[in-house]
């Protein structure tokens, strides 16, 4: 039977406000380079369907901060239900790179009793003349995290799908390996087949607002 997805992976976006979180999820889930404008009041959501292997369907629910990332007052909700996500920077701002950190930690502080797999992720690798932080830099930080680094463009769509198919591919295996568990109460991960009798272009993308609060 054709079904529409095997699992269901919730991911989060991560980092300092501008380092350009909504547009990696806009050109991701939408396909293109949208300007954002963030309300001031709970999540974002966007989903997408990404095929890991020939008829094996992953669907990707992906919540954005939409603003509360400026005060740092992302509720424990938020991490508690992610399996993955990705720890964004601008390579073009010292100090985002600086703050990964401390994102860390408050992601780790508030995810008990469940993880996060994480990905670094080195945002507007456009901008190579404004460069301020170097990859070499970067892939040691990651390494030391024990984390995958990646560099994308939202604007100009570089490594967009690697990045999210790296970061899926790595729960999948975790999944599939019994190291990450379903389990009642937790958004993290899901599983279902489900009858690929629906309009699956409608299922490809959609999005949504939900409040956490
Ligand atoms: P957020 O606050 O982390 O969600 O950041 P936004 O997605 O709202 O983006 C912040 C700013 O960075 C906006 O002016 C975007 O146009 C810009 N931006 C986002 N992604 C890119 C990119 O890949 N390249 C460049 N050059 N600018 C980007
Ligand atoms: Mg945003």
């Amino acid at each position: 039977m054709d079904t529409i997805w095997l699992y269901q992976f919730r991911l989060i976006v991560i980092g300092d406000s501008t380092v350009g979180k909504s547009c990696l999820i806009r050109r991701f889930t939408e396909g293109h380079f949208a300007h954002v404008s963030d309300p001031t009041v709970g999540v974002d959501f966007f989903s997408r369907l990404l095929e890991i292997e020939p008829g094996k369907r992953v669907k990707l629910q992906i919540w954005d901060t939409a603003g509360q990332e400026r005060f740092r007052s992302i509720t424990r909700a938020y991490y508690r239900n992610s399996v993955g996500g990705l720890l964004l920077f601008d390579i073009t701002n010292r100090r985002s790179f600086q703050n990964v950190h401390s994102w860390l930690e408050e992601a780790q502080s508030h995810v008990h009793p469940h993880s996060i797999v994480f990905l670094l992720v080195g945002h507007k690798c456009d901008l190579e003349a404004q460069r301020q932080v170097s990859r070499q830099e970067a892939e040691k930080l990651a390494a030391a995290f024990g984390m995958n680094y990646v560099e994308t463009s939202a604007r100009d769509a570089i490594n967009v799908e690697t990045a999210f198919m790296d970061l899926t591919r790595q729960i999948f295996e975790l999944v599939r390996g019994g190291d990450i568990k379903i389990q009642d109460g937790w958004e993290g991960v899901k599983s279902g087949l489900v009858p690929n009798t629906v309009h699956s272009s409608e299922e490809v993308t959609k999005a949504g607002r939900q409040c956490l609060c």
